[in-house]
């Protein structure tokens, strides 16, 4: 059972819990992201385990009505499991949402991953006409490029700020270069791309110029931000008319995801330790 210390982060061990917790969310105006936790796998038979769970949670979410979605992780479908298992699997989870009228993203991970992602996204959604999205990261220097060849593809892009430690060659350090890059990837979007926007961000400077962008070009957009992270400020951009999408992790993999969250930020520490010593 998931400790109340991680279950602030991580919305219950299995699918029946965390579409419960979607379902609370969407009683607040809030939609829900839903992601099995598992990464990594090199051999074939746990991706593909996953991958058979994505889509029976794609049917049990059209079967609820609940307001969610999912997000697959490519080193969890197979990306380190050999060849084309990753895009075999992809296209498995891309049937189901498609034919339940799921949206389906694809989270983004370290920069050596890359290529192979935005060609698998590329192709699926592309055939699948929309439905998709794609995760891109502000700190990569090659986002600007990419969000080009991405631009007349039909779907949506969640920018985010980047969530590895990537080599300065390939990636900006410094905290004010990522958020630099942010910014001008997210004008970026509001004035060229024609898909779906996804703020990926806690940040409330991010949250504030992606409305002033709205405005200036009158567009939708919608904000996204983790479970157990600023879920105050969730609430309130959901009841001032914003879309917003909470990433919600479940599954029994949940110990090194809490344990992330919390070695990030001093105050999700702050929380953990609280919850321990009940100050
Ligand atoms: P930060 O630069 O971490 O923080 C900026 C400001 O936000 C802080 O100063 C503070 O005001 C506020 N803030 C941030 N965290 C907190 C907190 N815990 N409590 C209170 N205030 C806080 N990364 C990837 O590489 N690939 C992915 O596929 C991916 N998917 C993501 C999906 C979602 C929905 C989200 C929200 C993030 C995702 N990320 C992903 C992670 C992302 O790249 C960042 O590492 C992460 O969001 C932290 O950056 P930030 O923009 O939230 O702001």
């Amino acid at each position: 059972m998931i400790p109340p210390i991680a279950s602030r982060f991580v919305a219950g061990e299995s699918a029946a819990g965390a579409l419960d917790h979607a379902r609370r969310m969407n009683d607040d105006g809030v939609a829900v992201i839903l992601n099995l936790l598992g990464e990594h796998y090199d051999e074939r038979a746990p991706a593909d385990e996953d991958a058979a769970a994505y889509v029976e949670l794609v049917e049990d979410i059209a079967s609820t009505g609940i307001d969610a979605c999912v997000s697959v992780k490519p080193s969890q479908i197979g990306l380190d499991a050999g060849d084309r298992v990753f895009e075999e699997n992809y296209r498995r989870i891309a049937e189901a949402a498609d034919e339940h009228g799921v949206f389906l993203w694809c989270d983004m991970e370290d920069h050596e991953t890359t290529d192979v992602t935005l060609d698998a996204f590329e192709e699926l959604a592309r055939e699948f006409d929309g439905g998709m999205g794609l995760c891109v990261q502000a700190n990569l220097k090659r986002t600007p490029d990419d969000l080009e060849r991405l631009a007349d593809v039909p779907g949506k892009l969640r920018l985010v700020k980047g969530a590895y430690d990537e080599p300065a060659a390939v990636a900006h350090k410094q905290k004010s270069a990522v958020n630099e890059a942010y910014k001008e990837l997210l004008a970026y979007l509001f004035r060229e791309y024609d898909g779906g926007i996804a703020v990926g961000s806690h940040d409330p400077e991010m949250i504030a110029y992606a409305r002033d962008l709205g405005a200036e070009y009158d567009r939708d957009y919608e904000v996204q931000m983790l479970m157990g992270v600023r879920e105050v400020a969730q609430r309130e951009l959901a009841a001032d008319g914003v879309e917003v999408w909470q990433y919600a992790p479940y599954g029994d993999k949940w110990f090194s995801y809490f344990y992330r969250r919390v070695r990030e930020r001093k105050e999700n520490a702050l929380f953990a330790l609280r919850a321990v010593v009940g100050v």
